[in-house]
């Protein structure tokens, strides 16, 4: 049992014994040598106790015992429960951070821990069989130096955290990584990386089949065609015959549309690096665009074509081409007779973009994140009436991911629809008059 008031008792201590000292010298005559000797006594006696609590503090001396007299066994007595405490906290802390370590060790995901400027702290083992992190010499080391891909490094110093990265591992050639950013703490981030090779392999399966069957049907196509247009201009067939030969001839051409338009996704899907870049003259572009346009209303809409940016693009012109015609034809297609068309090319604060207005239909909310789905359409009988192929929009969707542009989409029902192609400034080429 702990007394309630140590310091009090402490005090009765001290004047017991200088009391006593004092008297003792009194007996001698000598009061005040008695009273300054006890004083010193005192003082030496609590500098001990101080040594004693400094030594075991540095950890030189093993024990102090709490059945030491006066305040001394008190203070030795809640050090040790203090300690005590502390070393229960602590090994419940360690076993918690195991057992979280346990876990991050068991993720088939990589995980690599960052510290402030990107130094690597800690690592699970996927981590060091795909990113190739040594245990001795990489801890401390910031992870811009071991992984040098420059799309890498344009992650980490962007810091984007919306996005994944993909890439090769710089250890096994054949496995592909799909990068994470999770900020967490203060100036910490967790980098985790999944193994995304099987799904990249059975995406290039399924791009590599499409493109496969799409390229089979494009000759027989063509002869089919052909033969069916000879036999459309051949007048001595009986009505009936001539009739159906012309749906056929209509259903072949809306056939070879798609089939073009799934190689030519293909070929936008699988980078080869080789298609030819230059500096567009959109001017040229868009005026050549909306005559085709007019030519497809044949005078049943009013195509307006502004110019507000003398800017051109670089990037692929047949590409754009595609993009921007696909977007101009809809709006054609989809706005009845009478209506207005308005296309333009412009700037603002965000880069230069190029817009498509029209007082048409519209397009329900629920619709638009979907459009530019492959054959993804609103009304699908509408869009087959009218020979779309229900590719168009995901055309446009890979030419501006091609081209680090945007496609946004506002529409409203009764109101009409807007699709804007965004671009940001790595795409404007020289000025074009
Ligand atoms: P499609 O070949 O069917 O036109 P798209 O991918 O070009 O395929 O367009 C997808 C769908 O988006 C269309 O089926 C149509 O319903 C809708 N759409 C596209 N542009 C417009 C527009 N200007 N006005 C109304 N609806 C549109």
């Amino acid at each position: 049992m702990r007394s309630r008031n140590p310091f009090w008792q402490e005090w009765w201590v001290l004047v017991a014994w200088i009391g006593g000292a004092t008297l003792l010298g009194a007996a001698f005559s000598t009061a005040y040598n008695g009273f300054v000797a006890g004083l010193i006594l005192y003082l030496v006696w609590h500098l001990r106790n101080l040594r004693k609590l400094d030594r075991w503090l540095r950890g030189k001396s093993s024990g102090l015992s709490y059945n030491a007299p006066g305040i001394w066994g008190e203070i030795y007595y809640w050090l040790y429960r203090l300690r005590r405490r502390d070393r229960r906290r602590k090994k419940r802390l360690s076993s918690v951070l195991d057992r979280y370590r346990a876990s991050f060790e068991a993720l088939p995901d990589a995980v690599v821990i960052l510290g402030e400027g990107e130094l690597i702290e800690w690592w699970n083992p996927p981590a060091a069989r795909w990113l190739g992190l040594h245990k001795k010499q990489d801890i401390g080391q910031p992870i811009t130096n071991l992984l040098r891909q420059p799309e890498f490094l344009r992650f980490i110093a962007e810091g984007e955290l919306e996005t994944e990265l993909t890439i090769r591992s710089s250890i096994d050639e054949r496995r592909m990584l799909s990068l994470r950013l999770v900020p967490y703490g203060k100036d910490e981030t967790l980098m985790i990386a999944r193994d995304i090779t099987r799904l990249q392999q059975l995406e290039q399966m399924r791009s590599d089949f499409v493109a496969n069957v799409s390229h089979e049907l494009r000759t027989p196509l063509t002869v089919i065609s052909g033969y069916l247009e000879t036999l459309e201009a051949d007048d001595s067939l009986d009505e009936p015959v001539h009739k159906a030969i012309g749906i056929m001839g209509q259903q072949s051409r809306r056939l070879q549309s798609i089939v073009s338009d799934l190689l030519l996704l293909s070929r936008l899907e699988t980078d080869t690096g080789t298609r030819h870049e230059e500096d567009v003259d959109m001017k040229a572009l868009l005026s050549m665009i909306c005559d085709d346009a007019r030519a497809l209303s044949s005078g049943q809409h009013e195509i307006v074509l502004a110019l507000n940016s003398n800017a051109g693009l670089h990037g692929s012109r047949d590409e754009l081409r595609s993009a921007f015609s696909n977007l101009v034809y809809n709006a054609v297609h989809y706005t009845d007779a009478g209506g207005h068309i308005r296309v333009s090319w412009d700037e603002d604060d965000l880069g230069l973009f190029f817009r498509v207005s029209d007082d048409g239909p519209g397009i329900p909310e629920n619709h638009i994140p979907r459009l530019t789905e492959r054959f993804y359409r609103v009304d699908a009988g509408r869009s087959r009436e009218r020979g779309g192929t229900g590719l168009g929009l995901a055309i446009v969707k890979h030419v501006m991911l091609k081209h680090r542009g945007e496609l946004e989409i506002y529409s409203k029902p009764g109101e009409g629809s807007t699709f804007t192609c965004r671009f940001p400034e790595p795409a404007r080429s020289g000025s074009l008059s």
